[in-house]
């Protein structure tokens, strides 16, 4: 069911009409729910100008969207349909389109769903992760670093569990122990980093079946504790638009860009593993029963 944000009766049509009130989803462009919060609260949107740019080719992004989707084809079933929650400028959803799955890609970001509509996604809607309109409507839902943006994660992951049928597959990713904490959290308004253990509690309160915790991105693990020290070092003397610049000067470098790339997308090859059994991410596959 797709529920109406203005009166919670159930939604109809290709354009997703409400019956007992006036309220229409589809406004031309995406469905929108009207969401009661600003992207503002949790994320600078204009990050995404940035992203838009650098995804295709960025290492992080690229091995990080290929992965995901070997994790996506090894727990659900080609042509199920799945829902990505936060989907950004859409590159991740594309792919797993492109893959054969039926994808919804929601997104609280106007500016994202913008860069959405470029990249040709159908079924866009513009939706908080805190108070979803989809009720038992999805083989999958996935959501990539974006609870822990959120304050009341436990909320987040109740709304993405609601929205699955009984027996589907919630897999989500967020950043790895609170060791690694640094400029690059702050300047993404992460709230915070995961334990493993944390987060396999999280999906165990919301009554999900945890499949697998795992760690992703173990060449970077070395990378990030020097960054977090540096941080510790010098991090107050500089502005978060600064910070944020040195960070997105890393992106560029292509010879550095082909060696990371590499490096994380050998894990691509551990996934049916333990290992690495280390990383700057958590990766979490979790069903409803
Ligand atoms: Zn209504």
């Amino acid at each position: 069911m797709i529920l109406c944000p203005r009166c919670a009766n159930t939604l109809e049509g290709p354009r997703l009409s409400c019956g007992s009130c006036d309220f229409t989803a589809d406004n031309g462009k995406w469905f929108d729910f009207e969401p009661g919060e600003s992207i503002d609260s949790f994320f600078d949107e204009h990050e995404f100008d940035h992203r838009f740019v650098a995804e295709p080719t960025h290492y992080w992004f690229r091995a990080r969207r290929e992965l995901l989707l070997d994790v996506l084809q090894k727990h659900v079933s080609p042509r199920s349909r799945v829902l990505e929650v936060g989907c950004g400028c859409g590159y991740t959803s594309k792919s797993f389109s492109a893959a054969g799955y039926d994808m919804w890609s929601a997104d609280l970001s106007e500016n994202a769903l913008g860069y959405s509509v470029q990249n040709s996604l159908q079924q866009l809607c513009r939706v908080s992760i805190t108070d979803l309109p989809f009720k038992e409507e999805f083989d999958a839902v996935v959501s990539f670093d974006v609870v822990e943006h959120i304050p009341d994660h436990r909320r987040c992951v109740e709304q993405l569990r609601d929205a699955l049928v009984p027996g589907g597959t919630l897999i989500i990713t967020v950043p790895a122990h609170p060791a690694l904490w640094g400029s690059w959290d702050e300047i993404q308004r992460h709230v915070r980093r995961f334990r493993p253990s944390e987060l396999q509690t999280l999906l165990e309160k919301a009554e999900l079946e945890v499949v697998t915790v795992r760690q992703l991105f173990a060449a970077l693990v070395l990378p990030a504790l020097a960054a977090a020290a540096w941080d510790r070092v010098r991090g107050g003397h500089r502005g978060g638009e600064q910070r944020a610049d040195e960070h997105r000067a890393m992106w560029t470098p292509a010879l550095i860009s082909q060696v990371a790339y590499q490096a994380l997308a050998v894990e691509r090859r551990l996934l049916n593993t333990p290992f690495p059994g280390v990383g700057t991410s958590l990766l979490a596959v979790a069903r409803r029963p």
